[in-house]
């Protein structure tokens, strides 16, 4: 797709909006900026709907299960079904299903929502809630490790521990052991100069004491688009990824062969997008949105 960051505008959108036929949104940031539906969110998706066009909701949050993401768009004024939830919680989960063979048991990294899918799944797990190490580093070793675990899975995790980190990277080291992780966003999305460590710092702890790399499932990797158009049969080319973070959701539209539309709700700057196409880098380059707008409700004009 072309990476050009232009605004989508009246003359262009018409036939650009004809050719696709499935939206991905990005959810915090786009869809809604915590509890506040952003400006026409609401109305372009039932527009969209009307229009036959399928819609989904595609986060890298994985502290919640679909089933607590239907409540939360239903508050918000959106029209969810379960089915239409890609959260990495349950993203993670089947893809364990598909990979571990029967009877595995996995240490978690994580907070209830994906405990949640986890047992959904019919995934034996073990880790949750707060675990904190005593004594010295000569008791430390002598820490027991379940030998029925045989993988891993890190999320965003409040409890982050030494002793947490200790145990996932254990296990991890395992021969044969299996590593995922939801995703790496390095920061959660907040005003103020407060930063809430993401998901990244739990993964970042835990593959440099294992020295070995997950394989990540979220934006702006593979597994989560592969299991969209496996299962809803949709065609990349035919689908556009509406998303705030240019190293997540438009890196993942170019990884994954989408449209992007960048909106100015959340993250990223248009500066930083624009900045982009000044580099060389490879890197930098997957970055850069096919088009962008100032928010998802000005898609609803566009619309007949
Ligand atoms: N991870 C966590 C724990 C979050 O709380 C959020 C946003 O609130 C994200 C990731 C990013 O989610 P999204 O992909 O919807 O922007
Ligand atoms: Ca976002």
């Amino acid at each position: 797709m072309a990476r050009c960051c232009r605004r989508l505008t009246a003359d262009i959108a018409g036939e650009f909006l004809a050719s696709v036929d499935t939206f991905l949104f990005d959810c915090d940031g786009v869809l809604w900026n915590h509890q506040d539906a952003t400006p026409g969110a609401v109305e372009t998706l039932d527009k969209l709907r009307n229009l036959n066009k399928k819609v989904f909701f595609v986060t890298n949050n994985s502290t919640k299960s679909r089933a607590d993401y239907v409540k939360k768009c239903l508050q918000l004024g959106f029209h969810a079904e379960e089915d239409e939830i890609i959260c990495t919680a349950f993203v993670a989960a089947q893809y364990l299903k598909s990979i571990l063979p029967a009877n595995s048991k996995v240490y978690v990294m994580g907070m209830p929502g994906m405990l949640q899918e986890l047992d959904k799944a019919g995934i034996r797990h073990i880790g949750s809630g707060p675990d904190v190490i005593h004594g010295t580093i000569t008791e430390w070793v002598q820490t027991e490790l379940d030998p029925e675990v045989n993988c891993v899975l890190l999320g965003f995790d409040e409890n982050i521990s030494y002793l947490k980190v200790m145990k996932a990277a254990s296990y991890a080291r395992r021969k044969g052991a299996f590593f995922v992780a939801t995703n790496e966003d390095n920061e959660l999305p907040m005003d103020g100069p407060i930063v809430i460590p993401g998901t990244g710092v739990v993964v970042a702890a835990v593959k440099t004491a294992a020295a070995r790399d997950p394989i990540v499932v979220g934006k702006p990797h593979h597994p989560m688009f592969d299991m969209i158009a496996k299962s809803f049969n949709v065609e990349p080319d035919r689908t556009v990824m509406v998303g705030d973070r240019l190293n997540t959701d438009i890196m993942w539209a170019n990884n994954c062969g989408l449209h992007s539309i960048m909106v100015l709700t959340g993250i990223a700057t248009l500066e930083e997008a624009q900045h982009l196409m000044t580099s060389n880098s490879i890197e930098h380059q997957k970055q850069i949105p096919e088009f962008y707008l100032d928010k998802i409700g000005d898609l609803e004009e566009f619309l007949n």
